[in-house]
């Protein structure tokens, strides 16, 4: 008989250990490697973590795997030591971290795909001037003859944008223009250097992250918007590529950039890839796997990108580090930002953190001096972004949102034949559907929530559940007739449109592009459209150089000033000031107006006081007093329960747990979350803060054992939210 072999194995199950399994006679199971096999009553796919273990329990008790499934490993060991240190800071099991961080193809079982056919790569020796030939025909000679490397036809697409098919390649190759050449698995050289002449400050910037190679280290790129950041992260890629390592760079959301992914495909045509959940499941997988096998050399992905198996990884780049959407709000809460810089510390590279607005996290790592922090001052032409003035809308009357002093400014810059960008973060008609003879509100029947009003659709829904219900014209109260109250985008686009009749206007939000390729195609509308007027929610302080826009106008920041949420004033702040880089590039100054009812506030002062620095400093000195992140750690535990009596009763019972396995921690609470009852559930939390981070998580750690021991009722949801960006 031969020797037995068990197995450790994680699977999709809320419990924080590892199963024992038997591997099938004959065969082994490694680190790594998915198999199938019987939970309970069900059939499940995991990932054996563990082997070469005496069992722990009686083996004749150990069930054997139903199979093997992966011919070897498709997880590394630096994934996951990545993904064990995931479930521990973050409190999650273990399956579930690990069965999250592969593609849901494979979480189901399906096997991993095919390796790619060997594919042709193309090359000419046409001599310039070849009689007769067509503008597409000539740009696919000029491209290769260009790189004066072979493409494949993808890498022909990105360098073109052609779209070209390979019939079309075929007849030229019939007619002798260019040669097909079998696939190589050598890694096309980089083509062509950058685009621009780098100015010193990019020179500087550069010099130190490729000092950096093959260590760990952290640089902070600080660089005003449209100051050149993106052309100093193809540079250190170009370098890492240069060292046949792979490139990993996370963007927030892949949608809002695509000419970032058009500029990083042109510059390494055909080595490029992207990764995020908007791709189709097969796609996905088909990446992912490419990515595993070196074949996609530089990758670039939304959050959950940073599990992405990239073997020789040499380099990371986070873009827009201070995006919110690098965490994650439900489930796993992960923040990809700071999992990009564990990553880089467990397989020794540099980390590059880029934004015009950094956390204040980052940026007080930077100031310690564990990060290098590197700075872009101005832009490559010299200028600035433009300076936020204020309208004080308790002296200007605002008409459905807007004020003279705005209107006239837009007018100005319409004559100017430049754009206008009107940011308003309400997405929908109207706030709320409201009587003014008795008071009534329409509120969500399962919600903490207004109503918000669709007019078009003649709905009022609810933002946070979904809810939608016809929109009433009349008060169930008092039988009055109801009124719109508050402003959404789209009462500011009708607004607008009478306001400028004839001028071209746009919407951008997330009713305005639904479906598959309609924000795209949103997106090429606003750079190709002229001059004209864009309305949007924060989507528009995103995206990227857009070439006209000669006015940025925010309708109302004033929720963000008197927010009591942990980071309401910093997400304020980077918004009006990534919203206000947008105005004015290609040498013409632009404008950016702020309505705002408390111009005196201090944040509005800080707003027109000029930099980002000096507008941070009394919000790091308000942290630092309340010993807040970055100057302590902080941990929600957030309870819901279907009746607000078991809700509390188990809220104040996990408070008194984590009470007793405190130590030098402060366990607030617990109190009604700001959104006490969401979709039919009650919600409280408890606030873990303190000073030193291990202490935080050794009680979070062991009042959780004391749970899994002691398992709340079945309709009862306990989450962990280590370092919460919100406490909504
Ligand atoms: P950021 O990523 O900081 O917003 P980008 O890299 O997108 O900035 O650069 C903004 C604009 O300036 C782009 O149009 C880019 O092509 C241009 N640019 C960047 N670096 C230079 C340079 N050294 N010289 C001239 N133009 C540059
Ligand atoms: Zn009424
Ligand atoms: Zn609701």
């Amino acid at each position: 008989m031969s020797r037995e072999i068990f197995v450790q194995v994680a699977v999709d199950r809320p419990l924080d250990r590892l199963f024992e399994y038997r591997c099938p006679e004959g065969k082994e199971a490694f680190e790594g490697q998915r198999v199938r096999l019987t939970f309970g009553r069900s059939t499940l796919i995991g990932v054996v973590l563990g082997s070469g273990k005496v069992p722990e329990l009686d083996p004749a008790r150990i069930r054997t795997l139903e199979a093997i499934l992966d011919p070897e490993p498709i997880l590394t060991p630096p994934q996951l030591e990545l993904l064990r240190f995931v479930s521990r800071y973050y409190q999650h099991p273990i399956g579930e971290v690990v069965l999250n961080a592969l593609p849901p193809a494979l979480r189901k079982g399906n096997p991993l795909p095919e390796p790619r056919r060997p594919e042709i790569l193309w090359q000419t020796d046409q001599p310039e001037g070849t009689a007769r030939i067509g503008a597409r025909q000539r740009a696919v000679l000029d491209a290769l003859a260009l790189v004066a490397v072979p493409l494949t036809l993808q890498a022909l697409n990105d360098l073109t944008g052609l779209g070209l098919r390979g019939a079309e390649l075929e007849r030229l190759q019939s007619r002798g223009w260019i040669r097909a050449i079998p696939w190589t698995p050598v890694v096309p050289p980089t083509p062509a250097g950058p685009a621009v002449g780098l100015t010193p400050e990019q020179q500087a910037a550069i010099t130190q992250i490729r000092g950096g190679s093959g260590q760990r280290a952290v640089f902070l790129l600080d660089g005003v918007t449209g100051s050149g950041k993106t052309e100093v992260y193809l540079e250190a890629a170009a370098h890492a590529l240069g060292q046949n390592r792979q490139v990993l760079i996370l963007v927030p959301e892949i949608a809002l950039t695509p000419q970032l992914v058009q500029r990083v495909s042109r510059r390494f045509p055909g080595q490029v890839a992207a990764l995020h959940s908007g791709l189709a499941e097969g796609e996905r997988l088909r990446v992912w796997e490419q990515a595993r096998r070196g074949h996609h050399r530089l990758l670039l992905g939304t959050r959950s990108a940073v599990f992405a198996p990239l073997p020789q990884l040499g380099l990371i780049i986070v873009d827009e580090e201070h995006d919110p959407a690098y965490k994650q709000q439900d489930g796993l809460r992960y923040h990809a930002r700071d999992l990009a810089i564990l990553r880089g510390h467990i397989e020794s590279l540099p980390v590059v953190l880029g934004s015009a607005t950094p956390t204040l996290e980052t940026l007080v790592r930077a100031r310690d001096g564990r990060y290098q922090h590197l700075h872009l001052s101005k832009r490559p032409d010299g200028s600035l972004p433009p300076p936020v003035a204020c309208i004080d809308t308790r002296v200007h009357h605002t008409d459905e949102g807007l004020t003279i002093p705005l209107l006239d400014a837009m007018r100005r810059t319409l004559e100017q034949g430049r754009q206008c960008f009107v940011l308003l973060n309400r997405r929908g008609f109207a706030r709320a559907l409201a009587c003014d003879h008795c008071g009534w509100v329409a509120d969500c029947p399962h919600c903490d929530a207004r109503l918000t009003v669709h007019a078009a659709a003649h709905r009022a829904v609810c933002h946070l559940c979904g809810h939608s219900q016809p929109l009433a014209g009349h008060c169930p109260e008092c039988a009055q007739e109801l009124t719109h109250q508050g402003i959404g985008t789209q009462r500011l686009e009708r607004a607008l449109a009478r306001h400028f009749p004839g001028t071209p206007l746009l919407r951008l939000d997330r009713d305005s592009v639904r479906r598959r390729g309609e924000l795209e195609r949103c997106l090429e509308t606003i750079r190709s459209m002229g001059s004209g007027i864009v309305v949007g929610t924060q989507m528009l302080a995103k995206g990227h150089d857009y070439p006209r826009v000669g006015l940025v106008g925010i309708i109302d920041v004033d929720q963000g000033l008197f927010s009591v949420d942990l980071r309401a004033a910093e997400q304020t702040l980077q918004l009006v000031l990534q919203a206000a880089g947008r105005a004015g590039r290609a040498g013409e100054p632009g404008e950016v107006w702020v309505q705002t009812g408390h111009p005196e506030h201090p944040l509005m002062r800080a707003l027109r006081a000029g930099d980002y620095p000096t507008m941070i400093e009394p919000l790091l000195h308000e942290r630092e007093a309340a010993g807040m992140p970055p100057f302590g750690f902080m941990a929600l535990v957030r309870v819901d329960a279907p009746t607000p009596e078991a809700s509390l009763h188990h809220a104040e019972n996990l408070a008194l747990d984590l009470r007793r396995h405190a130590r030098d921690v402060s366990v607030l609470g617990p109190a009604p979350a700001p959104r006490h009852r969401v979709n039919q559930r009650y919600r409280e939390q408890i606030l873990l803060l303190s000073p030193l981070r291990a202490n935080l998580h050794k009680a979070l750690h062991d009042a959780r054992m004391h749970w899994e021991a002691h398992p709340p009722p079945r309709n009862l949801r306990v989450a962990i939210d280590v370092d919460p960006i919100t406490l909504g």
